[in-house]
């Protein structure tokens, strides 16, 4: 291709990304098409000789297009509902144009210094300000692993880092986490050497917050065991229910034992944006490091996510490692986003977050993340005042967790004995996960599970900048129908 060829053929993909949103509502959500039958469609030799672009085109939007899960589409409420919007779409174009590789500062000059102003902009939009030092990465789980790698290695009698963990006398270390954490905690503690087993999961309140006593009590049990506690990680948003630790009374334990508190806020930290969720919200200051990510909440296609760690040089003394070949004379100010984690080739993230946030302003971000919350509480709002439904569990944010439970159950639950609950509460799950493969089926909507001290309750998460009103009391009124249909076609 040469350049002129790029762009008509550039034009010709926008049109089509211009049709597919104009579109969207029509497509399914999602697919029902099975791994076989998808591997038939798609498994095919090396094509030896150059096919056109035309019709490589023609395919994509012929096999592929109508067999994805639309993460982009308004209907999307499963996991985090997350949207790329279009300034990020059409920064990712000008990020591969580029190519840029912002791995030392000589290597990408205007990347680097960009990425410190970003990392500044969300510090301040999520309330962690000022910071140490900080870097945009691939995801929260790489996120947390790097900070709790952060956390061992200021631990000035384990050098983990050059003598590893064999062959001499390391203290059992120990991270502690609510019952509701995500599973990156652990898979952290797995690649640091840590191990699952010495992540304590601390038990959490009928809101789903990890308990600050008993979080003590874990801490001083272990201390009198001869173990050493690393770190302590609190969750703001956590995945199951939004639910949010109480972060303040977390601090001052960690500052009590002097351990270090990583806070997870990717789903969280970004609904700070929004001035009513701001007042009540923890302080994430307290965090010796904290992970938000853009991806999720604001509006930035993937994969990027912002590590923050107070600590200047806590990150570098983990992972700085300069052979060579990558030396190069430090200027005055320059940064070299390579020291802060094991990622050495690292695009250009920084810029679609750049164009985002000046495309829509602080004020127009806060908004649209407002509008999800309003609807998310007109959802759970709708779902308490029905006789045959529940709202499972409540968030400041915009994910709402709903359990189908016909009256005549709630009715009798009173009255049965704990052998008779459990069997209804069996039925219930059933009936909760036959109704979210309904929906998922219908392609009218996409949704998730989880399973809470409830039962198993369907997620409904809200994110994406196309949804309106009118596509959550579409979902509302489908889930009725549907649990309809199910309670009938499921006997007790
Ligand atoms: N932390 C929380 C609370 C999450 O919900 C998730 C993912 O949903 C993660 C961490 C991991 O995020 P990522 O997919 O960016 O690794």
């Amino acid at each position: 291709w040469d350049p002129s060829q790029f762009e008509k053929h550039g034009q010709k993909l926008l049109q089509l990304i211009r049709e597919h949103f104009e579109t969207i509502h029509e497509l399914p959500v999602t697919t029902n098409i099975s791994p076989k039958e998808l591997f038939d469609l798609l498994d095919s030799p090396i094509p030896e000789k150059p096919r056109s672009f035309e019709s490589t085109l023609d395919e994509t939007w012929e096999k592929i297009i109508p067999h994805l899960t639309h993460w982009n589409h308004p209907s999307f409420h499963a996991y985090f509902s997350i949207s790329a919007s279009f300034p990020g779409i059409l920064a990712d174009l000008l990020i591969s144009s580029l190519n840029v590789n912002a791995m030392v500062w000589k290597a990408a000059p205007a990347a680097s210094a960009l990425e410190s102003v970003i990392l500044r902009w969300l510090a301040e939009m999520v309330g962690y300000d000022p910071f140490g030092d900080g870097v945009l990465l691939n995801g929260a789980s790489l996120a947390t692993f790097y900070a709790l790698a952060a956390a061992r290695d200021q631990q000035s009698d384990l050098n983990v880092r050059t003598q590893g963990l064999t062959g001499r006398y390391i203290p059992r270390l120990r991270i502690y986490t609510s019952d509701q954490a995500h599973s990156s905690i652990e898979k952290a503690a797995i690649a640091l050497g840590v191990g699952t087993e010495n992540v304590v999961k601390i038990s959490s309140d009928e809101q789903y917050r990890l308990i600050p006593d008993k979080l003590e009590e874990a801490i001083q049990l272990d201390l009198d065991l001869g173990f050493r506690p690393m770190a302590v990680v609190a969750t703001v948003g956590t995945t199951a229910t939004g639910s949010t630790d109480p972060v303040s009374s977390i601090s001052e334990i960690c500052k009590r034992y002097d351990t270090w508190l990583h806070i997870d806020a990717a789903y969280g930290g970004f609904w700070n944006l929004v001035p009513e969720i701001r007042t009540d919200a923890e302080d994430l200051q307290k965090g010796d490091s904290v992970v938000v990510n853009p991806h999720k909440c604001l509006y930035t296609p993937l994969e990027v996510t912002a590590l923050f760690c107070h600590h200047r040089g806590a990150l570098a003394n983990s992972f700085r490692l300069v052979p060579e070949y990558l030396r190069t004379v430090k200027e005055d100010g320059s940064v070299d986003f390579m020291d802060f984690s094991l990622q050495l080739g690292r695009s250009f993230r920084a810029l679609k977050l750049w164009w985002v946030i000046r495309s829509f302003g602080r004020e127009g971000l806060a908004k649209r993340l407002g509008e999800s919350v309003r609807l998310a509480r007109w959802l759970a709002a709708q779902a308490t005042s029905h006789p045959d439904f529940a709202c499972s569990a409540t968030s400041p944010f915009a994910l709402v967790c709903l359990r189908y439970v016909p009256y005549s159950i709630q009715t009798v639950w009173e009255r049965v004995t704990l052998e008779q609950r459990a069997v209804l509460r069996d039925y219930l799950d059933r009936l909760n996960a036959e109704l979210l493969a309904r929906l998922n089926q219908s392609g009218t909507a996409f949704a998730s599970h989880a399973v809470i001290r409830d039962g198993y309750v369907i997620r409904i998460s809200i994110g994406n900048i196309h949804t309106t009103e009118d596509d959550i009391k579409q979902l509302w009124d489908t889930l009725q129908k549907l649990a309809l249909e199910v309670s009938k076609d499921i006997p007790i």
